[in-house]
């Protein structure tokens, strides 16, 4: 069911006094412990910027807008105004968790066979693969929700760093290097993110003032300059004229957007995907994500089998993937209810065994009537491709509301094309549908359809009181890393910081498990004598979480390694 959202009144709060810069630690840390608010980014301009909403009084849902702008100032490649994203909240006040659907959308002019016979590596870096950005709309429907200030404020810190500069990382410059072909090739592009014709060197500050401008002006005019306004009319121009660079042979696509489908834009507030697990409540992303879904239905065919292992959590996975390929996607008549109800998990749980299942399982019939143990047969979906790139912040308050947030341009570099003059990278989400032919597949384009996506922001309550936020990046492998992250914590024993910096393992209903190298050390003979294969993934995700340990203390968790490592801090650390 989709709801639009009707803006309610807000209460602006100008958050003004800024906090003495000594108080935040200059190094990021993976790991913060504390209490009167938590923040885990990928990034430390951006967590020191949630944190600095939380202390000057700003709530969960403040700072995780105002982080989510700066991370469009610092991690451009995976997230920005001109992208999309899920978020995932816990009102503390109504005690209630929402959701909040900003993923793009199609243009009215898409259908099922407009990405059909196009290379998907020629779709990547083109004005067709561009959805209209929903990330804005989101902000702004976030704000006057729950929060307690203005998108103009929230705006604020991303506009300092993009004006002031970050310093190149490691990680940036080489996510730079590896988008150079193709950046260069595009003209406003390459003045923008290759300087002197090569990648910013680590070290050095980088500055983005045209975005900073375009932050400020947005924060003006509002969101109607994007969605109907001149902002919008540039974005268009750009998407039907890509500003190829001269002299290059690369076949950049024109899109099909218009200004009509950019005012046709809606966030929604959608009713989360919940399943119990083991006495915990699990809320996610319900479609066009398939993030809760298939998160939940794991869980489902977990809490089913007799114990959880490693064999099993690759099992449950394998699973409901099959379901996932199958039956979710933006359309109507997702059977989500009962791709989520314990008798479908029951009966899909009767096939894990002692050893790996024949690949591929077939999908299940979540049909409601769930007797023995049905050998499912018939087509099962390839697992589509997706990019590695995105991000996810996690945010907690000293009022007990808690954001967990997944933001994303999908590739990293996006389309790979900066609106000229306004320093902001334009999304490719529209790879995610599945380019056909494919009779029957849930995620063919369609007009103002959103593609299927793989984000999932996960809270988990306990008494429904949240306990435990977590997300990360990875494509498709979102979804299992999210999935180990739960089963580390609750089925194996870790706390927190080990549950998200063990070594992971994704199985998608792929012949092969991917598995980073510290998870083959430790576990790939003990598995392959249960008949599974893997293959080397050298990195799997890019996870924040946190945890609401009692009595007011929150541990904020980022990765210690992967990525280059995220960024944890808390309002008062713990001594
Ligand atoms: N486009 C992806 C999705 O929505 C997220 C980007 C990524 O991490 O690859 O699932």
């Amino acid at each position: 069911m989709r709801r639009v959202i009707v803006p309610a009144a807000a209460v602006l709060v100008t958050l003004t006094t800024a906090p003495p810069a000594s108080a935040v630690p200059q190094q990021k840390v993976p790991v913060a412990e504390g209490y009167g608010g938590a923040v885990a980014t990928v990034d430390h301009d951006a967590s020191k910027a949630a944190l600095a909403v939380l202390r000057k009084g700003g709530n969960a849902m403040d700072a995780a807008v105002a982080a989510g702008a700066v991370l469009g100032v610092t991690e451009p490649y995976s997230a920005g105004l001109a992208g999309g994203g899920f978020m995932v909240y816990y009102d503390a006040r109504r005690g209630r968790v929402h959701t909040i659907d900003g993923r793009e959308t199609a243009p009215r002019a898409m259908t099922s066979t407009s990405l059909e016979g196009i290379p998907f590596d020629e779709a990547v870096t083109s004005g067709l693969s561009a959805g209209i950005p929903g990330a804005v709309a989101q902000w702004e429907t976030a704000l006057r929700r729950f929060g307690t200030t203005s998108l103009k404020e929230a705006l604020r810190p991303a506009i300092e760093v993009a004006d002031k500069g970050f310093v190149v990382d490691q990680t940036f410059h080489d996510q730079t290097a590896a988008n150079a072909a193709r950046f260069k090739d595009i003209a406003s592009t390459a003045k923008l993110y290759l300087p002197n014709g090569a990648p910013p060197p680590v070290g050095s500050t980088f500055r983005n003032p045209e975005l900073a401008d375009t932050y400020r002006e947005l924060g003006r005019r509002g969101p109607g300059w994007l969605y109907g306004g001149r902002l919008g009319r540039e974005i268009v121009t750009t998407v039907k004229n890509p500003p190829v660079t001269p002299g290059s042979t690369r076949n950049v696509r024109p899109g099909l957007m218009e200004l009509s489908d950019l005012r046709d834009y809606r966030t929604v507030l959608r009713e989360p995907a919940r399943v119990d697990y083991k006495g915990l409540q699990v809320y996610g992303m319900a479609p066009p994500s398939s993030g809760g879904s298939t998160v939940g239905e794991a869980l489902n065919i977990l809490e089913a089998l007799p114990a959880v292992g490693l064999h099993e959590y690759l099992e449950a996975s394998r699973l409901a993937f099959a379901d996932r390929g199958k039956y979710v996607g933006d359309i109507p008549g997702v059977p989500l209810r009962e791709l989520l109800s314990d008798a479908f998990a029951k009966e899909r749980s009767c096939l894990v065994g002692d050893r790996a299942m024949p690949h591929p399982a077939a999908p299940g019939s979540p049909d409601g009537d769930y007797t023995g143990c049905p050998q499912p047969a018939g087509a099962t979906p390839e697992v589509t491709a997706e990019g590695p790139e995105t991000t996810h912040l996690t945010i907690a308050d000293r009022w007990g509301n808690v954001v967990a947030y997944n933001l994303t341009i999908e590739s990293t570099g996006g389309n790979g094309i900066v609106v000229p003059g306004r320093g902001v990278m334009l999304n490719n989400e529209l790879t995610d549908f599945t380019f056909g032919p494919a009779a029957g597949d849930p995620n063919l384009p369609g007009p103002g359809k959103r593609p299927r996506s793989s984000m999932a922001p996960t809270l988990v309550l306990k008494h429904g009181k949240p306990v435990l936020a977590v997300g990360s990046p990875g494509g498709s492998t979102i979804i299992t890393t999210v999935l180990q992250i739960l089963v580390n914590r609750y089925d194996l024993g870790m706390n927190l910081p080990d549950a998200l910096a063990a070594p992971r393992a994704t199985q998608r209903n792929t012949a092969q498990t991917q598995a980073e190298q510290g998870f083959l050390d430790t576990y790939r003979a003990e598995l392959e004598a249960r008949g599974h294969t893997f293959a080397l993934n050298p990195e799997i995700g890019a996870a924040t979480g946190l945890e609401l340990l009692g009595k007011g203390r929150m541990q904020a968790v980022a990765e210690p390694s992967r990525r280059g490592g995220g960024s944890a801090l808390v309002v008062h650390p713990a001594r």
